[in-house]
């Protein structure tokens, strides 16, 4: 059982709130519905938000069927967030075998 929160390493969503320099800054990110493994923490507003020391992490997980995912939660030391279709999401998301 992993003790460390898995960190956002990058990130492409420029367009979001959080986002400074490719890099998340909020304290911690949920990703996914059980379906997808969106950013669900995203959003835009007209003045950027969260904290430029704080490097985000993923705070939960709903996407179970990711190979890193244990009991909600990610194991993964570090995840990568991609843009998808005007979305972010998680681009470490790796479907189970
Ligand atoms: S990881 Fe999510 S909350 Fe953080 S900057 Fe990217 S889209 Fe925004
Ligand atoms: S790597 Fe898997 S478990 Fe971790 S945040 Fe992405 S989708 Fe969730």
């Amino acid at each position: 059982m992993p003790t460390e929160m898995s960190k956002v390493i990058d990130c492409e969503a420029t367009n979001c709130v959080y986002n400074k320099d490719r890099k998340c800054h909020t304290l911690a990110i949920t990703v996914g519905d059980e379906k997808e493994a969106a950013c669900d923490t995203f959003f835009q507003a007209r003045n950027k938000g969260g904290f430029v020391n704080i490097n985000g992490g993923v705070g939960a997980c709903k996407v179970s069927d990711c190979e890193y995912n244990d009991s909600f939660e990610c194991t993964a030391s570090g995840i990568h967030v991609i843009t998808h279709s005007n979305h972010a999401d998680c681009g470490t998301f790796q479907p189970r075998e």
